[in-house]
């Protein structure tokens, strides 16, 4: 039994036919394990939302193959796949995308109703995420009763509710002041420390490390890859 929860090998994703094709994505191979937060960096257009989408299912790679905890998603019906995502993956937007008219406790508990969970057991673990990210007392708030911070806290436990596995978050600290944005990351970072794997797309050199490993890529392709250590050399170096 391994520990790692997405693999994605030789993935390609193009856009549109002859002349006007836009390789997305060309040759991406990528493995990230429980408790392993992978930051992914780049200008923008070089693949980044793209590369997330294919890594959380939610787009099919032209080539290639993405496979989650040993499911490969070419193999899956769409009612599998949709399953999966909803069972094993949380996302998490740099515009939160909760729903207004849903309570923080109805939004996080929403994926596990969803997927037929009895309310009581799905408020209890809804509960229980919303307290990982210290928002125990926001329980019957609604989105627009809450922080920018918060909301995205909220989107948070959404994304981990129920032990889901692996967290892909594009951008999630985009709309935060820096402190906020950097409470959210700390709050991810747990969660990764906890036994998910996290899938972190970011500009903010800031917020790369605290990964583990830092992916560049440029024009659909990973140019560099960097662990920790030398990320954060690499990071003074740029003048930090
Ligand atoms: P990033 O998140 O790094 O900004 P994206 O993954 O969004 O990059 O986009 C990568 C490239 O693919 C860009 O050139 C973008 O214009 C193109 N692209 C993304 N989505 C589509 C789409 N649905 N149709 C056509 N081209 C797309
Ligand atoms: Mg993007």
């Amino acid at each position: 039994m391994t520990d790692t929860v997405v693999r994605l090998v030789g993935v390609t994703q193009q856009y549109g036919q002859g002349g006007t094709a836009v390789s997305a994505l060309s040759g991406v191979d990528l493995e990230v394990s429980r408790g392993e937060l992978v930051a992914v960096m780049g200008a923008s257009g070089s693949g980044k939302s793209t590369l997330l989408s294919i890594a959380g299912g939610l787009a099919t790679p032209t080539t290639g193959e993405v496979i989650i905890e040993g499911e490969y998603l070419s193999e899956q019906s769409p009612s599998q796949l949709a399953r999966l995502r909803r069972r094993s993956l949380g996302f998490v937007f740099q515009d939160f995308n909760l729903i207004p008219t849903l309570t923080a406790l109805e939004n996080v508990t929403l994926p596990l109703e969803l997927d037929g969970f009895r309310s009581r057991v799905a408020r209890r673990a809804g509960k229980d995420a919303l307290a990982s990210v210290s928002l125990a007392d926001k329980l019957d708030a609604y989105p627009d009763d809450l922080s920018g911070g918060q909301q995205q806290r909220v989107a948070i436990a959404r994304a981990v509710v129920g032990g889901r596995r692996l967290i892909l978050a594009d951008e999630p600290t985009g709309a935060l002041d820096s402190a906020t944005g950097e409470l959210v990351l700390r709050m991810l970072r747990s969660r990764v420390d906890a036994g998910a794997a996290g899938i972190l797309v970011t500009h903010e050199p800031r917020h790369a490390a605290f990964a583990d490993r830092i992916l560049f890529l440029r024009d659909g392709r990973i140019v560099d890859e960097t662990a920790r250590d030398g990320a954060d050399s690499l990071l003074r170096g740029a003048g930090r």
